[in-house]
């Protein structure tokens, strides 16, 4: 087995600084970056923390009692959140997703719900809101969050075994809490509901079918993500992916599938049906089958740092300008200024990268800047 280095310095530093251009951008709903790609999607990390220690995520090794989580005075306000976002709104995004870390761990995440809920499109059209979580808390919020204005929820389970779950979340939780948070979840009316599930081969890969079969007739989309060498941690290595064209393949020779057709430009999975009618899954492929060419989203971090992309090794900082006085004006200009410079592709150009060693950058972790 290879050696597995795990780094302890803390990386999160190096944001490039936010500039105000000299002349104003005019928020023109849009924009578009170096490869002609607009900005549609925001993804938004409302805490670096999380419950569980996903080892492709959150190895314990690393995210111990010592690790360097960021102080309350650095995470934007719930305002700070609201007032980035309305200018990415603007700019032509009209969808969020609430991240993290466990984005149900930030206390009273239902009043950002809120005045993210109240935000309109230039077309006058309320957002798209959704959230990602890990289903610990589901089960004690999905009514708050529903009554807040979050329409959906993607719920990540990485398997219906409960040793299996127990160990991959690594803190001992038990998969019958996620399947009640789900539950809770769709009688809340928080869908339609999405499962993900990251296939690690080797862990988790004897998981695909029962999973499939559970969700299959219910109404809730499952996808498999292909494990991903996100952040610098994760002792990622080929290996253990386990190719979607493979996924695909284990479950078309039990329960036949039909290829559909994507449901919106920019969208990351691919979507197969069940023959029958039963349903649809969807499969991830960002290893084996890059989709950086329409990718349309931007990151916020916790911080206030935005990521142009999810193997990113820095940040813009935008917290300085929304601290430091900047006009929403100005403010829209230079994310419209950053957007411009997006040149971003990791996927597309994983096998030519260097590694980050040789570079002396380091990707940044995936439980800070939101999945
Ligand atoms: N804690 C929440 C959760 O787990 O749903 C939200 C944050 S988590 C970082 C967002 C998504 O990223 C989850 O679906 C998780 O499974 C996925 N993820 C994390 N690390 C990953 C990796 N190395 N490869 C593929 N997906 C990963
Ligand atoms: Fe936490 Fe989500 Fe990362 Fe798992 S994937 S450690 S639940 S942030
Ligand atoms: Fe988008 Fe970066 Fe992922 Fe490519 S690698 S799809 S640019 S986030």
């Amino acid at each position: 087995m290879a050696e597995r280095v795990i780094p302890l310095i803390d990386q999160r530093v190096a944001a490039l600084a936010a500039r105000v251009p000299a002349q104003a951008i005019p928020t023109s709903g849009l924009l578009s970056d170096t490869l002609g790609r607009p900005l549609r999607d925001l993804r938004i990390s409302v805490t670096d923390r999380c419950n569980f220690r996903c080892s492709y995520c959150m190895p314990k090794e690393v995210f111990n009692k010592d690790y360097p989580y960021l102080p309350h005075s650095a995470l934007l306000t719930f305002e700070e959140i609201t007032r980035v976002a309305r200018q990415f709104v603007a700019h032509g995004v009209h969808k969020i997703r609430l991240t993290g870390g466990e984005p149900l761990l930030r206390k009273n995440l239902e009043v950002l719900i809120e005045q993210l809920a109240a935000l309109r499109t230039p077309e006058g059209d309320p957002l798209d809101i959704t959230l990602t979580t890990n289903g610990s808390l589901l089960e004690r919020k999905a009514k708050s969050l529903k009554a807040a204005g979050l329409q959906r929820v993607t719920v990540s389970l990485d398997g219906l075994d409960d040793a299996v779950f127990r160990q991959m979340n690594d803190v001992d939780f038990p998969v019958a809490e996620v399947l009640k948070g789900i539950d809770a979840a769709r009688d809340a009316g928080l869908g339609p509901i999405k499962v993900n599930m990251v296939v690690k081969r080797g862990t988790n890969e004897h998981e695909i079918l029962p999973m499939a079969r559970h969700f299959r007739g219910t109404g809730i989309v499952l996808r498999f993500i292909e494990y991903m060498d996100v952040g610098a941690t994760n002792g990622w290595r080929m290996d253990e992916v386990l190719p979607s064209a493979e996924v695909v393949k284990l479950i078309a020779a039990q329960l036949p599938l039909i290829q559909l057709e994507p449901s919106a430009p920019g969208e990351t999975a691919e979507r197969w049906g069940y023959a029958d009618g039963s349903g649809e899954i969807g499969v991830i492929s960002s290893v084996t089958q890059a989709f950086c060419g329409d990718c349309n989203r931007a990151r916020l971090s916790t911080e206030g740092q935005l990521y142009l992309c999810l193997f990113a090794t820095q940040g813009h900082d935008l917290r300085s300008l929304v601290r430091g006085g900047a006009s929403d004006e100005e403010l829209a200009s230079a994310i419209a200024q950053i957007w411009h410079g997006r040149g971003d592709r990791y996927s597309q150009l994983r096998s030519s990268m260097p590694p980050d060693s040789s570079t002396g950058k380091r990707r940044v972790e995936m439980s800070y800047i939101g999945g």
